[in-house]
């Protein structure tokens, strides 16, 4: 998933993720309650109204950005007392209202709200984190059931209808615009009827938290599990810890987690570990590399990490990489993106976030295909 922080993936529209074939991608509570608020969001249909997005959207809990502010919140059983990073104004969030947000904005996906367990800790901070995070998850669900009819999903199927006329009409003679029209809205009405969009709810993941210890772990999955949700994530690593101790601990806690449920490994990673966690079994990441390094002029390639502004591009006519297919590769010349970036040009992160995405993606459907062949 790539992550759409403020309601954007930073430096690329929405038809080019089409286009990259993005099939969901992340947006941050944590954001977009600060800015423009989830009450803009939800009169304007929810997230997918708003940004014009009618693929898949996940939102997270606002937990974890609350809990990297450090010096500006307060945690208790309650919930976090925090301080804007905007304008420092006081809020507090708690398991209901970050239920309460997440609903509003309307995401296919919720996240439960939980604390992301510092690293390093001690044993008795990591399990007093863990029975807190399992006690907001329950009280997470409580809230989710009694208020997920009020998802503000009717609206933006009207709003996601009329993008979706304004795309036809141009594409169409004026003759065939009318029954096409029809045919759209007629459409669009079986959808609502047949599938009862009304009924419909979003889905709330829980969790699994417990530091670095396999033993939490495993007891945090279980007792997560029999809360019960439709889908379960590994929160609280990426932290700081050695990559070999994620990976143990991504590992054993996918043991206790039902493999009929999508398997949600947060803030993870690389190109080498997305491919290494989907065949340990993982079903979703999310990560801010390939946006955020693209923006660093840091390039994944099938050869390796390419960092643009290096001068021994100067003149280099080859593409950045030569196994890739992305519009970024088969048009411009290494030269041309190090100038781009040198020179500052907005086009550079545009172009440089392009081609990441397109690299991550194609990684995991490299996998994907090399999954579906070994079965
Ligand atoms: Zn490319």
């Amino acid at each position: 998933m790539p992550v759409g922080t403020l309601g954007s993936v930073k430096g690329v529209s929405q038809d080019v993720l089409e286009d990259l074939g993005v099939q969901i991608l992340l947006g941050n509570t944590y954001h977009l309650y600060l800015r423009p608020g989830v009450d803009v969001v939800r009169r304007m249909g929810g997230l997918h109204g708003f940004m014009a997005w009618e693929r898949a959207i996940l939102t997270d809990s606002g937990g974890f950005q609350v809990f990297s502010l450090n010096e500006l919140r307060k945690v208790s059983e309650e919930g976090v007392t925090f301080r804007s990073h905007l304008d420092g104004s006081s809020h507090f969030l708690s398991p209901e209202g970050a239920m309460e947000a997440q609903i509003g904005l309307g995401a296919d996906i919720a996240m439960a709200f939980d604390e992301c367990t510092e690293y390093p800790a001690e044993a008795t901070r990591a399990r007093a984190s863990m029975e807190m995070t399992l006690r907001w998850a329950a009280r997470s669900k409580k809230y989710f059931d009694e208020h997920k009819n009020e998802v503000p999903w009717k609206s933006s199927q009207v709003l996601a209808l009329s993008s979706q006329e304004k795309r036809d009409r141009k594409r169409l003679q004026p003759s065939a615009v009318s029954r096409q029209e029809k045919q759209v809205l007629r459409s669009a009405q079986d959808d609502n009827s047949e599938k009862g969009l009304d009924g419909q709810t979003q889905a709330l993941f829980g969790i699994v938290q417990g530091g670095m210890d396999r033993e939490l772990r495993r007891e945090s999955a279980l007792r997560t599990v029999e809360i019960g949700f439709p889908g379960y994530a590994i929160g609280g690593l990426s932290v700081g810890e050695p990559r070999e101790l994620t990976r143990e601990i991504v590992e054993s806690t996918l043991e206790h987690l039902p493999k009929d449920t999508p398997r949600y490994l947060m803030g993870v990673g690389t190109p080498e570990e997305i491919a290494l966690y989907a065949r340990m079994g993982v079903d979703m990441m999310d990560c801010v590399l390939p946006t955020r390094a693209a923006r660093h002029g840091l390039l994944f390639t099938s050869e390796g990490r390419v960092s643009i502004k290096q001068a021994r591009y100067a003149e280099d006519r080859g593409p950045l990489d030569p196994a890739c297919s992305c519009g970024v590769c088969r048009r411009y010349s290494r030269a041309y993106l190090r100038h781009l970036y040198s020179a500052n040009e907005l086009l550079a992160q545009v172009l440089n976030t392009v081609h990441n995405l397109h690299f991550y993606l194609s990684t995991m459907r490299s996998v994907r295909e090399s999954m579906r062949s070994a079965l």
